[in-house]
């Protein structure tokens, strides 16, 4: 048993902070574990702190909590450093995309041909980049052993901004690959007969191997798709993975595109909202249209206001259970319906001690420290796993953890050439752009990316974009950088 300090920054994102706790609760090798909790939003941070402590309480788990809002505290003695904060909140994507529509760029600048996803901002993240990376330095100064688990987005930038010039231990980590259990689920097999290798970077991942029971399966998926995708209808914005635009993107590529990046295909895909809605299917147009993205920011902000209220509950009744579902119900009557039906699952599934939460990080964690060796998927540098590839360019890929630390599987059989370059290629041709425009501070970089985009029509267009969004509060930092000669 090893009893750690884990950190985690930005734990004011409550379903992620709690899952992360219910799967330490259930880790017997991590008891008597401390938790540090951060998070610069007080009212976040008391209400995860208060379910956290419930959730431990619950399964009669050893492990000790702390609050902060001093980002050092969380990375001081930890073996392990959570981040997964948003600097500037949602709410500072949506002032950039409204700045960048009405300068011709539908659905924002940093919205891009394989980079379509809502709050993956890569351009004009100065904020987020700066923060990420000061925190990685603050690793290596304070806790030089501790690892870095890279959580909050853009994981694909990060990670490779971070290996490639801070020198601490770290991964990003993506529940992304969680497509593959869609497709098995909707096929109806036995999980324990699939055998499965994703391989791509993060959010560009592609289903290389699909077997059951030895033999291969694609032809299961191939039958599928003919059947569902005839008269799609998604059941929400997100419910993508078996769909009109995952069925061109695997006719063209080769092989199936998985989770977040059937969201990322070319603008084929995304050009204006009759064009997603073609793809994606009605009524949204898929979760990144200005229809779906809308859906899903009103269900986050139900599901913060649902988490309060428990948070509240539970401080005036500290005696109060958790377990009863009836009870939980009637603190969150007002929450819509459906809204209500999948936090309650949730909290529920959180709860059930079979059953871990799907996020990678504890798992890691045990494996690391406590020898369980955990088959998983992961950011980290290529080094030879995707041909093609330069080693330092970090990639999404199947890997085993146990004490002896992170090991990559070879990919076999290996991604078709037309993803690497068709798709790899200029995805990380913009990942190393921004990485250029961010280490330089050279507004030419900024500029060059937009002048390479298809929506751009004037040079003009791209200095009126660029300086409206370098105007905004909250951008002096970056307005200052980007003023470097
Ligand atoms: P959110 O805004 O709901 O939560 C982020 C939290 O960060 C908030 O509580 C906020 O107060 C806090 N925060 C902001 N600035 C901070 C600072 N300077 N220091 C500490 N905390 C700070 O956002 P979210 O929707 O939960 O998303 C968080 C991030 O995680 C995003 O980048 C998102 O894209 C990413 N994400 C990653 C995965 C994955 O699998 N890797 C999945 C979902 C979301």
């Amino acid at each position: 048993m090893t009893a750690i300090k884990v950190g985690i920054i930005g734990a004011g994102s409550a379903a992620f902070s709690l899952r992360l706790v219910s799967d330490l609760c259930k880790t017997k090798g991590l008891s008597g574990s401390l938790v540090s909790l951060m998070d610069i939003d007080k009212d976040r941070l008391n209400a995860v702190h208060m379910l956290a402590k419930k959730f431990a309480e619950e399964f009669g788990a050893d492990l000790r909590f702390e609050t902060t809002t001093n980002v050092e505290d969380p990375i001081k003695d930890s073996s392990f450093v959570v981040n997964t904060a948003l600097v500037g909140g949602h709410s500072y994507f949506e002032q950039v995309r409204n700045i960048s529509e009405k300068h011709g760029y539908y659905r924002g600048i940093d919205s891009q041909e394989f980079n379509m996803v809502s709050d993956y901002y890569t351009i004009s993240n100065f904020n987020q980049l700066k923060f990420m990376h000061d925190v990685a330095k603050a690793i290596e100064r304070i806790s030089p052993k501790a690892w870095l688990l890279q959580a909050a987005n853009p994981v694909f930038e990060l990670t490779n901004l971070i290996t490639r010039t801070v020198p601490i231990n770290m991964v990003g980590i993506c529940h992304g690959h969680h497509g593959v259990d869609q497709i098995i689920e909707k096929l109806g097999l036995d999980t324990e007969k699939v055998e499965w290798q994703v391989a791509g970077v993060n959010h560009g991942i592609w289903l290389t191997k699909f077997m059951y029971e030895g033999k291969d399966a694609y032809p299961l998926i191939d039958e599928l798709l003919e059947k569902e995708v005839k008269n799609f209808k998604p059941t929400n914005p997100f419910d993508d993975q078996i769909s009109l635009v995952a069925k061109d993107m695997y006719e063209f590529y080769g092989k199936m595109p998985i989770g977040d990046t059937v969201r990322n295909g070319s603008w084929k895909y995304h050009y204006n909202l009759e064009t997603k809605k073609k793809w994606f299917g009605e009524p949204w147009g898929g979760v990144d249209s200005e229809l779906g993205w809308k859906w899903y920011q009103d269900r986050q902000a139900e599901i913060a206001l649902a988490m309060q209220k428990v948070a509240k509950y539970f401080q005036e009744n500290k005696n109060a259970k958790l377990l009863s579902k009836e009870s939980f119900n009637e603190i969150i009557s007002q929450t819509k319906n459906d809204v209500k039906e999948e936090f309650t699952k949730e909290i529920y599934n959180l709860l059930d001690p079979e059953r871990k939460s799907g996020e990678q990080h504890i798992l890691l964690a045990n494996a690391l420290l406590n020898n369980e060796k955990v088959d998983l998927v992961l950011n980290l540098p290529n080094n030879g796993t995707i041909p093609g590839i330069p080693d330092d360019v970090a990639v999404e890929i199947p890997v085993y953890a146990d004490k002896d630390g992170i090991h990559r599987y070879k990919i076999d059989p290996a991604l078709p050439e037309r993803i690497t370059k068709m798709y790899l290629y200029p995805r990380i041709m913009r990942m190393e752009w921004a990485l250029e425009a961010f280490l330089t501070g050279d507004r030419k970089v900024l500029e060059e990316f937009l002048i390479r985009d298809p929506r751009t029509e004037s040079y003009d267009q791209v200095v009126k974009v660029i300086d409206e969004i370098l105007a905004l509060p909250g951008n002096e930092e970056m307005r200052k950088h980007y003023s470097k000669k």
